[in-house]
């Protein structure tokens, strides 16, 4: 039989006659399923759907998902000493290249240092952010992301911000894991330290400690980390005399 030769249960009446009651509805019954299912093939069009496209029990996602970088931790808290230390914005011609520098690791050390180049003297704002920039620079031209200290400390007792602490220094080669660096504007093996750059050192380390909660044993001079004359003899001397004194790490 033919799918379009479906015949009705009424057609096989005759072939039937001899059966019994039941045997002969069961018969009927058996046709008119076997001929609904065939009719059902020739008349109805295909599903409109493909067989298997059963919507999924979970959405699947097929865009692999964009890569979304960290939050930005937004401003660091406020501390006392902030509100008198001058923004990288208002010495630095160049912007930090974040892509060369790891972010800093919870604070646990402080070193201070002093530039070593030629002795500085001078107190003007603009000569000292020049004497700033010309470090950045040095350091930009060794290939790191910005200047390498986190805090500049110049002659009249300013403090200026060095690289953002949102990013790990670079001033003690392989110690710049949660290190502050601090730089004092100077040469201290050919200059004294001028009092107002002590004073202000002295407080800053002080703020950094009770903000970071780093111990005296853990403020360092570079010389005390690494083989260089760094900071120099007579700013080395301050360190050892206010360590004696209990005012400094
Ligand atoms: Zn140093």
């Amino acid at each position: 039989m033919s799918e379009s030769e479906c015949v009705g249960p009424t057609s096989s009446l005759t072939a039937a006659v001899s059966a019994t009651r039941r045997g002969f509805l069961l018969l009927g019954l058996v046709l008119l399923v076997g001929c609904a299912k065939k009719t059902t093939l020739v008349m109805l069009p295909n599903p409109p759907w493909p067989a298997l496209d059963v919507p999924p029990l979970y959405p699947v996602q097929t865009v692999p998902p964009r890569y979304e970088p960290p939050p930005d931790p937004g401003p660091l808290p406020s501390s006392p000493s902030q509100a008198t230390v001058l923004a990288r914005s208002t010495w630095a011609q160049g912007e930090p290249l974040t892509t060369q520098m790891n972010r800093l690791s919870p604070v646990r050390y402080i070193t201070v240092h002093h530039d070593g180049m030629d002795p500085f003297f001078d107190t003007d704002q603009r000569a000292t952010a020049a004497r700033i920039e010309a470090i950045r620079r040095a350091h930009r031209r060794r290939g790191w992301g910005d200047i390498g200290y986190h805090y500049v400390v110049d002659r009249a007792g300013r403090v200026w911000e060095g690289r953002s602490l949102r990013y790990q220094g670079a001033h003690v080669k392989h110690k710049n894991y949660a290190n502050i660096g601090i730089v004092v504007l100077g040469n201290f093996d050919r200059q004294q330290p001028s009092e107002a750059q002590l004073a202000s050192l002295r407080q800053l380390v002080s703020s950094l400690m009770d903000r970071h909660r780093v111990p005296a044993s853990r403020v360092y001079t570079h010389q005390e980390l690494a083989p260089t004359a760094c900071p120099g003899r007579y700013f080395q001397q301050f360190m050892n005399t206010s360590r004696r004194r209990g005012r400094l790490g």
